[in-house]
C-alpha cells in the first residue's frame, strides 16, 4: 500500500495536492510552519519541522511512509537533505518535484551571485532604490549596505523589527507581470534582488526587470545531494503509479 508524505510549502506541491486527493491516494502534506496561516490542504495536513534528519526517519516508520515528494522550494536545502538521508536511512522511495532554474534572456542584465551575502556585496556603493524579493529570514546581510532604501515584500507582515528600516509590502501573490511593473515603476526601483526559484509563479519580476531595463542580482540555487528529480505533477503522479486528472 502506498501512502506519501508531500514536503511542501510551494505552489507545485499545492497543485500535487489536489491531484494526489482526486486519485484518492493516501497521503500527509507537511508545511515547514512559517507562514502563519498557509493555505489549506486538500490533504491531512501536518505543520513543523521533524527534528532534523533522523525526526524525519522516525516519522516516515511511524507513520508508514512508503514514497515521500520533496516538493520544497529549491532553496529548502536542509529538509532537502534531511529528505535523502531519512530516506536513504530508512529505504523510502523519494522524488524531488522541483520546477527547472530560470535561464538568462538576451536582454536581462544580471549579475549571478551564490548567496545572500554575496548578493549584498554586489549592490553599488551609490544610494539606489532596492526590491530585495528574498524571504525575511535572509535579509540580515543588507544591513552593510545602509544607504539604499529597500522594499521587502512578504506574506505576513513582520513580527519582529526588521535589521533595516525597510518599506514593506504584505502580499500573497501570485504577482502578475502588469502590477509588477506599477510596483516597480511607482516605486523608483533600480536594482532587484531575487533567488533562483524557477517557476512561473513567481517570474514576473524578472520579466518586468528586463522590460524596465533593470539590474538583477541573481542567487543561485543551493547544491544538493544527488536525487531523483522531476519538473511536473504529472510525473510525480506517474511515479506513484496514477495519472493526473486536473491537468496540473
Ligand atoms: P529549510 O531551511 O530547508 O528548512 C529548515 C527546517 O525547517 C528544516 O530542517 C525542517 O525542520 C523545517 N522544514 C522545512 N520545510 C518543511 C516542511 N515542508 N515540512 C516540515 N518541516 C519543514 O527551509 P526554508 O527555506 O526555511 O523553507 C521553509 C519552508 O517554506 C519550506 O517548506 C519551503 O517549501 C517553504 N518556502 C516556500 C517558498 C515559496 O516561495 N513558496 C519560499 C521559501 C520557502 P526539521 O529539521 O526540524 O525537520
Amino acid at each position: 500500500m502506498t501512502r506519501a508524505l508531500v514536503l511542501g510549502g510551494t505552489s507545485d506541491a499545492s497543485l500535487l495536492a489536489a491531484e494526489i486527493a482526486h486519485a484518492g491516494l493516501d497521503a500527509v502534506y507537511s508545511y515547514g510552519g512559517r507562514t502563519r496561516l498557509p493555505a489549506d490542504q486538500p490533504l491531512p495536513t501536518r505543520i513543523g519541522g521533524f527534528g532534523g534528519a533522523s525526526g524525519l526517519a522516525d516519522y516516515i516508520l511511524g507513520e508508514g511512509i512508503t514514497h515521500v515528494i520533496d516538493a520544497t522550494h529549491p532553496f529548502a536545502a536542509e529538509m532537502s537533505s534531511n529528505a535523502v538521508e531519512a530516506c536513504s536511512e530508512t529505504g523510502t522511495q523519494l522524488i524531488a518535484l522541483e520546477r527547472a532554474p530560470w535561464a538568462r534572456a538576451p536582454d536581462d542584465n544580471w549579475t549571478e551571485v551564490g548567496d545572500v551575502a554575496a548578493a549584498a556585496a554586489a549592490l553599488p556603493e551609490v544610494p539606489a532604490r532596492v526590491f530585495l524579493a528574498i524571504g525575511r529570514q535572509h535579509i540580515a546581510p543588507f544591513a552593510t549596505k545602509p544607504q539604499h532604501i529597500y522594499t521587502l515584500r512578504f506574506v505576513d507582515p513582520p513580527e519582529a523589527p526588521l535589521p533595516f528600516a525597510a518599506d514593506v509590502i504584505v502580499s500573497r501573490g501570485p504577482f502578475m507581470l502588469d502590477g509588477e511593473l506599477e510596483m516597480m515603476r511607482t516605486r523608483g526601483i533600480a536594482w532587484v534582488v531575487t533567488r533562483n526559484s524557477g517557476g512561473g509563479g513567481a517570474r514576473a519580476k524578472i520579466d518586468a526587470a528586463r522590460m524596465l531595463g533593470l539590474p538583477v542580482i541573481m542567487i543561485s540555487r543551493p547544491t544538493l545531494p544527488e536525487r531523483q528529480r522531476v519538473e511536473s505533477v504529472a510525473e510525480v503522479m506517474q511515479w506513484l503509479g496514477h495519472r493526473t486528472c486536473l491537468g496540473a
